[in-house]
């Protein structure tokens, strides 16, 4: 693979309402750090209230004719944008790379996994059919249609800023709605270029919009009257808030949360590809991933046998800046997440859990500005310990030791999240018993990070989703229509007079 072209942009970061950039009249901006050095190459701009009321008003104007276009015209103006996005891929993980700091091969990942959602929301057609019953009574037909709900808006986080939008908007656009986006104020700059891809896809102006910002953003469009609906992905607190507030105002909402996932390792697990997977999903994106793997659960004798070899990878990772092709991982996101990470590990040694590996401290020659750590192993965590309770969302990984399956189900089914798990074990019944009985929305069995597919749909359980709906899939469609129900009957099986009893089949 050749070098990867970085993003060195020093534009300030806009809104994108009504088919084109705007600065709109907010007056507040704040810096975007590039995390491998902690320069600020570039500002976002934070949108006022007022600049969310004219991207409601310009998404309001443009759904009746979008709603009205038939599936499959919307659907080949989605194929359009899939071409360019294939086409950008690259230029769309540099961004990623600039802003996030993942390193450069797992941003194309990132995008491949989003293109993923596209492919599906260009079925549209076929998701939209409906179902219909003819001869639901003598003379008489029932269907059922799906029909876009509106101006429908989505707030994302940091750490997948163009998979977690794409999670929401090709599905949400797909089905007839005109779609606000707020993407992080940390890595914003993805979210203007996939706009201005729309644009050139053909999409008419006001069906998609970003809105730069913060809390002004959010709450403006919790409470605006003409957004009937609002996808949130982002931190367990926030999540609440949003679902809380969003309710209150009479929308629709789904709100994905934090998660704290359990890897089980069983005695009878290949103990090598344990120790990969466990590696890769706990340090892999600096462990800022909701799927990533935060908790290993080692029962019986396992953790004697892996500890050791865990301990060797983490201290030999390849930590770089992200745009070298060799880095297995990069920087965090922000200084404050930085000392956020480190503090937990402070927290973890006072609360007497063995630091077998510490990554605080760690400097990476010629990016001392860089926001780096390295990777931290702990052993011997227990269930009371905050960085077993608490989201750490960085590259720290916990070792419980249990005895048994039966401990290490109970184990998990008492966190307070359940957004992913993973068994690993050579035992098809131990994997049908743990599937079965676990308390979590999305299982791997031998697999670490089971991010479904996007015609599955994602979601966790417990405090890692507020809401019905999981995210895409047939799921994310009917999170974006209200479902009709239409009855017909034509003038010659009319006419026998008023009925008084409920109608049943004749
Ligand atoms: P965050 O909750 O800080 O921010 C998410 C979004 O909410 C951002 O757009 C932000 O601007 C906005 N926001 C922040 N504070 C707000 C407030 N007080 N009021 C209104 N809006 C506010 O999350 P983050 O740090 O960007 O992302 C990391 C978190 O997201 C982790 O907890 C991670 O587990 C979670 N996450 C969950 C999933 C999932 O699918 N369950 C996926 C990705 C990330």
């Amino acid at each position: 693979m050749t070098a990867p072209v970085p993003f060195t942009s020093t534009s300030d970061i806009t809104h994108y309402i009504d088919g084109r950039a705007a600065s709109g009249i907010g007056a507040r901006s704040q810096s975007v750090f590039n995390p491998a050095t902690g320069e600020v190459p570039r500002k976002v701009l934070l949108a006022a209230v007022e600049d969310v009321n004219t991207a409601v008003a310009a998404a309001k104007k443009a759904f009746p004719a979008w709603a009205d276009t038939p599936p499959i015209r919307r659907a080949r103006v989605l194929n359009k944008f899939l071409a360019l996005l294939n086409e950008h891929k690259d230029t769309l993980a540099a961004m990623i790379t600039a802003e996030h700091g993942k390193v450069f091969t797992d941003a194309q990942g990132e995008v491949s996994r989003g293109i993923d959602i596209v492919e599906f929301a260009c079925g549209i057609p076929q998701l939209l059919k409906g179902d219909y019953t003819d001869q639901v009574s003598t003379g008489i037909d029932n269907w059922t249609l799906r029909q876009p709900l509106g101006v429908v808006a989505g707030v994302t986080p940091f750490n997948f800023p163009v998979m977690v939008p794409m999670w929401m908007f090709p599905v949400a656009i797909a089905c007839g709605n005109c779609f606000i986006l707020k993407p992080s104020e940390r890595d914003p700059s993805a979210s203007i270029f996939m706009a201005e891809l729309l644009t050139q896809s053909g999409l008419p102006d006001g069906v998609f919009s970003v809105v730069q910002g913060d809390k002004v953003a959010v709450d403006a469009l919790l409470a605006h009257q003409d957004v009937k609906a609002l996808s949130f992905v982002g931190s367990t607190p926030i999540a609440h808030y949003i679902y809380e507030t969003g309710a209150h105002h009479g929308k629709r909402v789904q709100a994905l949360g934090g998660a704290k996932n359990h890897m089980v390792v069983m005695p009878d697990a290949n103990l090598e590809q344990a120790v990969d997977a466990l590696i890769g999903a706990a340090y892999g994106s600096a462990g800022e991933r909701c799927m990533a793997i935060s908790v290993a659960v080692l029962v019986g004798d396992v953790a004697d046998k892996i500890v050791p070899k865990l301990a060797e990878r983490a201290r030999a990772l390849k930590i770089k800046n992200g745009m070298e092709l060799d880095a297995e991982m990069g920087p965090i996101v922000t200084r404050q997440a930085l000392e956020r990470i480190e503090g937990y590990i402070d927290v973890g040694v006072t609360e007497g859990a063995e630091l077998v590996v510490d990554g605080r401290g760690t400097k990476i020659e010629g990016h001392e500005g860089g926001f780096f750590t390295g990777g931290s192993l702990f052993d011997r965590v227990t269930q009371e310990m905050r960085i077993y309770k608490e989201e750490i969302f960085g590259p720290v990984l916990a070792c419980v030791r249990v005895d048994d399956l039966a401990a290490a189900i109970d184990l998990v089914n008492a966190h307070e999240f359940g957004n992913g798990v993973a068994c690993f074990t050579s035992d098809g019944n131990v994997a049908r018993e743990f599937s079965r009985r676990i308390q979590v929305g999305m299982v791997g069995i031998n697999v670490p990070i089971p991010v479904p597919m996007a015609w599955h749909g994602f979601g966790g359980w417990k405090r890692s989703l507020f809401g019905d709906m999981h995210a895409y899939g047939e799921e994310g469609v009917r999170f974006y229509t209200k479902q009709k129900s239409i009855m017909q009957r034509w003038p010659e099986s009319i006419g026998k007079g008023a009925e008084f009893v409920m109608p049943t089949a004749k």
